[in-house]
């Protein structure tokens, strides 16, 4: 496994590997590597001959409220579990060599799909984000990028930017991976005490239970929703949204229609952690 900080190594290293007719894989990350992020880097193996793994805490997408000085950083155990996973390349920039110090011009608008869910919560998160992928993928080149369905959201805007700015990569979506008893893995789990991880899974049961009751033919999320969330404050939870969203537009939807796929987002916080998960369901 090869490690590269500056831009000019990557993109020699990236180029070795096309040189060699090698199919180039992606994966983002902001590293505290757990299971999730592993499952990606399985996948991008899967559909390409060499995996490239970045670990950068980025620091547009943190609003200054937010956790970016706290937000776990292991990159010694990040490197090991790259290594274990046969990862070739592992990109791990500093805030220099990714933004330098000069003074910036350019920041990208985003329409439709930033207004609801994290969009709506956390003015500037995804324009933060989408400004990264951006260098992200004019740096590494890939050929294929797999993002998280734990970040619905996230993939949708990456999805829609790599076709609108004609990005020359194929974006796939990985699975929710989740602990046994249901919560979704996160980086931002470290934060939870051991009261708070016996609680958490809850998020996941609600949605469980949403689920089923639309499976049963309850089409519109609003006789659904308020219950749930009375019982997650009841638990100790902070809400910030539960809902139903198109898949497509991100917009909320008040009846369902039988046979569509939707996707039913929730985030909340437990303590001081912020937590948030999805489904993809059909009505
Ligand atoms: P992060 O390090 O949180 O920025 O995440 C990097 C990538 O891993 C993103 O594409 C996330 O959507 C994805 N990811 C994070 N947690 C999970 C999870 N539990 N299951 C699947 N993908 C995940």
């Amino acid at each position: 496994m090869k490690t590269a900080k500056t831009i000019s190594e990557v993109r020699k290293l990236v180029a070795e590997l096309k040189s060699q007719g090698k199919k180039v894989a992606f994966v983002p990350t902001m590293g505290a590597l757990h299971g999730g992020h592993l499952s990606l880097v399985k996948m991008a193996r899967h559909h390409a001959d060499a995996v490239v793994v970045s670990i950068y805490v980025n620091p547009e997408q943190f609003a200054p409220h937010e956790d970016f000085g706290t937000y776990p950083r292991t990159l010694e155990a990040d490197l090991k579990l790259c290594e274990k996973e046969n990862v070739d390349v592992v990109f791990m920039p500093d805030d220099e060599i990714m933004y330098g110090s000069d003074e910036k011009y350019f920041n990208i608008g985003i329409k439709e799909l930033n207004v609801h869910l994290d969009g709506g919560s956390r003015p500037g998160y995804f324009q933060g984000i989408i400004l990264v992928v951006n260098k992200l993928f004019n740096i590494v080149k890939p050929d294929v990028a797999i993002f998280g369905q734990k970040d619905y959201q996230q993939f949708r805007i990456i999805e829609k930017m790599v076709e609108e700015f004609n990005h020359d990569v194929k974006i796939l979506m990985a699975p929710v991976g989740r602990a046994e008893d249901g919560l979704a893995l996160s980086s931002r789990n470290a934060y939870l005490s051991k009261e708070e991880r016996t609680i958490a899974p809850s998020l996941y049961r609600a949605m469980k239970y949403i689920e089923h009751q639309i499976e049963n033919g309850i089409l519109e999320p609003s006789l659904l929703i308020q219950h749930q969330q009375d019982e997650l404050e009841a638990k100790g939870f902070k809400n910030d949204y539960l809902n139903v969203y198109s898949l497509e537009t991100l917009q909320p939807v008040d009846q369902m229609e039988t046979g569509k796929k939707y996707v039913l987002a929730i985030a909340a916080y437990l303590g001081k952690t912020r937590l948030i998960d999805n489904l993809i369901i059909e009505a």
